[in-house]
């Protein structure tokens, strides 16, 4: 078992690749705190974690509410002694071309995608820097190095990501903390179930592994790179994205 003992957080566990994650994590013998905005996913996540004989609790946490952030870090810490790891996840997109998009859909998603991750990791890093230990990962994209057609925002949070990966990545490893991200290319999700079958079919045709990925693929990166396995990994955002761009 690859975690065995870890204390980790998933945000974004109710469904997706966070859920993935979610159970990844906890089959390799991680102590899971999944957070979600919504109890319903949290629910079934935990339940089918805890059959599998994992274990894991719900915490319903809206990443973009500092306080609500601080409670979750505090209560971590004070239940499990620790924060080991750390996984970023929680995500929106709310598309629109540049001419049309809105400065509410702009926030938006700046706000959950690039300034919670700083808000998540801040006070995870905390209690890292006083443990001498910690594994911080932020969920990027392969829009957040080529764009994409619609997403202004989403492209700036990815890019914004990529940045605070490294920098992070520079500013941590003193104290024992390591900070990677995950960049998937388009992933079978209820995120991606929104866009046109035809941006999905390009998307796939982009590939050259001629298919889109499974939550599972990215759960798996992350699980790599949380485990001790890529102890001298750090300031890396790995590609996950069956080659769409080489
Ligand atoms: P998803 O299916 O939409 O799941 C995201 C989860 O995050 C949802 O359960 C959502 O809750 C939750 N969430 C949203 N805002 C939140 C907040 N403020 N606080 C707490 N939780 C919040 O997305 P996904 O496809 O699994 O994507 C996960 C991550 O990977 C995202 O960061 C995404 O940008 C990134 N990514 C995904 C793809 C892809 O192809 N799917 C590709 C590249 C990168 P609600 O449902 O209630 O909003």
């Amino acid at each position: 078992m690859k975690l065995k003992g870890k204390t980790a957080i998933v945000t974004g566990a109710g469904q997706g690749i966070g859920e993935a994650t979610a159970k990844k994590f906890a089959s390799e013998g991680a102590i899971v705190i999944a957070v979600d905005l919504r109890k319903e996913g949290l629910e079934k996540v935990v339940e089918e974690i805890r059959k599998n004989g994992g274990q894991a609790i719900g915490d319903t946490v809206d990443v973009t509410n500092r306080e609500e952030v601080q409670s979750l870090i505090n209560f971590t810490a004070a239940q499990f002694g620790r924060v080991d790891i750390v996984v970023n996840n929680a995500g929106i997109t709310q598309d629109a071309q540049l001419l049309k998009m809105t400065e509410e859909q702009f926030e938006a998603v700046i706000d959950v995608n690039l300034k919670a991750v700083f808000t998540v990791a801040q006070a995870a890093a905390a209690v890292m820097k006083e443990q001498k230990s910690g594994v911080i990962l932020n969920a990027s994209s392969i829009v957040g190095t080529y764009g994409n057609f619609g997403q202004t925002n989403y492209a700036a949070s990815k890019w914004g990501v990529n940045g605070m990966t490294k920098t992070w990545a520079k500013e941590l490893g003193k104290y024992g903390i390591r900070v990677n991200a995950v960049a998937p290319g388009f992933i079978r999700t209820p995120m991606t179930e929104k866009m046109p079958e035809k941006v999905l079919e390009m998307m796939k045709e982009k590939s050259v592994l001629d298919d889109l990925g499974d939550p599972e693929d990215i759960a798996n990166g992350y699980a790599f790179l949380a485990s001790d396995e890529a102890k001298f990994i750090t300031g890396t955002i790995l590609s996950i994205d069956g080659g769409a761009v080489i």
